[in-house]
């Protein structure tokens, strides 16, 4: 199949830095989130130089606005001119933030589409960053809530109070409940047999994981700050939250795998 030929996109985007590589001597290729254009590969010349216009300008988690020509044959656009819009320095000098943030970046890289418009995609990404760089809310609890958000932005939001397969709200006797990610959440017992009988994967989910993961969806950052949950709890709804984002998106997350994220 011919790629879809590329349409000039005549005005400065905003933009996120989502990767970017040294390139040369003193160049830079960037990886770019846009609300108009989605994920967009950049070529930008002379970054490292103070006479190139845009000296420092690409620094991740900062809002950025970019102008760039395609051009004919190559995978990369080129910049021609790219400007600071909002800085974020808060998130560069604190671990915890750093690496909540990269694994935004990360996200949003894994999810966006190229050449199509990702505004809602801009939106959550920008307004997680914007939450981590206030630094009210716990870093971790922002990052978790980022997740479920985007779950639901893509319509891959788990099914936490009802049965995912067959739609019945079990009842809640026990202290955890099987959960597929497979199957799209939880499951009742009946299901759950079933899917075991196929041999397929079901797990046990803590019923207060689930709850917090219930409150957490759809919660404004104003909600989030009179949110306090016990680091164990915490841990256990961001690990099944995570795997199920994994699951949907079909890779591993490498930015919250690595015990240490490297510093750029
Ligand atoms: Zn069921």
């Amino acid at each position: 199949m011919k790629p879809a030929a590329r349409r000039p996109i005549p005005l400065a985007q905003p933009a996120l830095l989502l990767r970017r590589f040294p390139f040369g001597e003193s160049s830079l290729v960037l990886h770019v989130l846009t609300p108009g254009a989605g994920r967009v590969a950049l070529l930008a010349k002379g970054a490292y130089r103070p006479s190139s216009g845009y000296f420092a300008v690409f620094d991740l988690f900062d809002t950025l606005s970019v102008r760039w020509s395609a051009r004919a044959g190559q995978e990369l656009g080129l910049v021609t001119r790219a400007e600071l819009v909002t800085r974020r320095p808060g998130l560069a000098s604190d671990l915890t933030r750093y690496r909540a943030a990269l694994g935004l970046l990360e996200l949003a890289h894994l999810s966006a589409r190229e050449q199509h418009e990702e505004r809602g995609l801009f939106a959550w990404l920008e307004g997680a960053l914007d939450e981590l760089q206030r630094a009210v809310v716990d870093p971790r609890l922002v990052a978790l809530a980022a997740d479920l958000a985007l779950l639901r932005e893509h319509g891959l939001a788990p099914a936490l109070s009802a049965c995912a397969s067959c739609g019945a709200r079990p009842a809640e006797r026990e202290r955890s409940v099987p959960f597929s990610a497979a199957l799209g959440g939880r499951l009742c017992l009946a299901c759950a047999s079933a899917e075991r009988a196929r041999g397929r994967a079901v797990e046990p989910i803590p019923l207060n994981a689930l709850r917090v993961a219930e409150s957490l969806m759809g919660a404004t950052p104003a909600m989030l700050a009179h949110t306090h949950i016990e680091a164990g709890l915490l841990e256990r709804v961001r690990a099944f939250v995570e795997r199920f984002l994994e699951y949907h998106l079909e890779t591993r997350l490498r930015s919250r795998r690595s015990p240490q994220a490297p510093l750029r």
